[in-house]
């Protein structure tokens, strides 16, 4: 009888299950990563030595020469940039006041792709709606020439679902009241916080409706603004707002990968957005995105080589509107992904684990669950959706997975001047690296196809 050797023969007569990680080795890197300081560093250098990163400009073309070093000196392979163009709009000067019945200065910043006020600026008389469905429903004469001041009562969520609810202020204010003839619009900032920062944001004018100012007061002084119309006298703003379109740029992803043992078991792709808001250094958003998404990589990296391919994508503008997102989906449409899974929601802890597989893949979800109830994670559900840059590749039909994060303070800081390294909590974003090897010490070493699953079941 002709002999192989004993471990050929195991490797060819063992089914792929057997590749997999025992959860003894999958909770021994787990807690490892509780004493991770990789992700720390990541953020702190990136806020630090590059700080604030609008996309397309020459900030966050210098954070993604800071990546391509990081991931290399990290001995990630295939370390590069994938690069395009972008459509590239600029905050100026902001200012606004009260000049009747009671004079005074306010605090606000421009949302994105506000037009600009005449540079002397411009007064009008407030007109003030208390939603988005009753500035639609006032007629076009109560707002032509008027600076539209659109109120909200968002609070903070645990999912953070109170953002996609209220975030409709922002998102279509600015439209709406241009589309009434309104001179300019201000909003109460979409957050949570009762700080003097207000909360800049993405706005996209619809097509062929005309630019006009377009800004988020601070919380407190919309509640300052409430109290003032409350007196029942008209109330005179005058505003000035400076940004500028300045054309197109390049922007870019910068991409880094582990290769696998076995290029046909499929990609996993995980990461988060390198671009941040002009005000804050973009820490929660997204500095330790990236940060714990690379940090729980590295720890796969120096773990051995696993399975499937693990590809680290640092997506450029986020933002201003998925330009990095929407390249990689078009760039990598051919590759056959495995699993999708992107943190975009800060650094507080995970609370829950939500995944979109197909039925089949479920106990491999359920090993995950179990590698992260240690951690006081909760299995959610299967309906899981994908985070913002991996959606456009995600609504192809593939499977994600969802470690979603604590909201409860996130809105307080996002997109403000107040997003800075210092909120940061090292040992919520340890928790987090942990989650995200658990989970990558499953999957990456695990054949089981995951797909197809339903598109877009968001
Ligand atoms: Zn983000
Ligand atoms: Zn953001």
């Amino acid at each position: 009888m002709k002999t192989l050797p004993f471990a050929l023969l195991c490797a060819a007569a063992l089914p792929a299950s057997a590749q997999t990680l025992s959860p003894e080795r999958v909770a021994a890197l787990r807690d490892a990563a509780l004493t991770d300081d990789v992700a720390y560093d990541i953020t702190e250098g990136l806020t630090t030595e590059v700080g604030q990163r609008l996309a397309g400009t020459e900030a966050e073309a210098r954070a993604r020469a800071w990546g391509v070093a990081k991931l290399k000196a990290l001995g990630f392979k295939n370390v590069h940039i994938e690069p395009y163009d972008m459509p590239v709009w600029v905050r100026g000067e902001e200012r606004a006041e009260i000049l009747s019945p009671f004079p005074q200065k306010l605090t606000l910043t421009a949302l994105g792709n506000s037009g600009a006020t005449p540079a002397t600026g411009l007064d009008a008389e407030i007109v003030a709606f208390p939603s988005i469905a009753a500035l639609k429903a006032a007629p076009d004469a109560a707002v032509r020439g008027r600076i539209v001041y659109l109120t909200h009562a968002m609070q903070p969520t645990q999912d953070g679902s109170s953002y996609g609810a209220f975030g409709v202020v922002r998102r279509q204010g600015p439209t709406v009241a241009s589309q009434k003839g309104a001179a300019a619009i201000v909003i109460r900032s979409i957050g949570t916080d009762h700080h003097r920062t207000p909360h800049t944001g993405v706005q996209v004018f619809a097509a062929g409706v005309a630019p006009i100012p377009a800004a988020a007061l601070s919380i407190p002084d919309a509640e300052q603004l409430d109290r003032i119309l409350k007196r029942g006298k008209p109330v005179r703003m005058r505003l000035l707002l400076t940004p500028r379109q300045t054309g197109v740029h390049p922007s870019g992803n910068v991409i880094a990968e582990i290769p696998g043992r076995d290029p046909k078991a499929g990609l996993i792709v995980i990461g988060g957005h390198l671009d941040s808001w002009d005000l804050g250094t973009g820490a929660i958003d997204d500095a330790t995105g990236v940060a714990i998404t690379t940090a729980a990589a590295k720890r796969i990296l120096d773990h051995g080589r696993p399975l499937r391919t693990i590809r680290v994508v640092w997506f450029g503008a986020e933002e201003v509107g998925l330009f990095g997102g929407t390249a990689y989906a078009k760039a990598h449409a051919g590759e056959k992904h495995a699993l999708l899974a992107e943190s975009d929601f800060g650094a507080d802890r995970v609370w829950r684990f939500d995944s979109r597989v197909a039925p089949a893949a479920l106990p491999v979800m359920d090993r995950i669950a179990d590698a992260l109830a240690p951690l006081g994670i909760a299995r959610g559900n299967n309906e899981g959706g994908a985070g913002s840059d991996i959606a456009p590749i995600a609504a192809t039909g593939l499977p994600v997975v969802n470690l979603r994060q604590d909201g409860m303070r996130y809105f307080d800081l996002h997109h403000t001047p107040d997003d800075t390294l210092d909120k940061v909590d090292p040992v919520q974003l340890r928790q987090n690296v942990a989650a995200w090897t658990a989970m990558l010490a499953v999957v990456a070493n695990d054949a089981t196809e995951l797909g197809p699953v339903t598109p877009g079941a968001e």
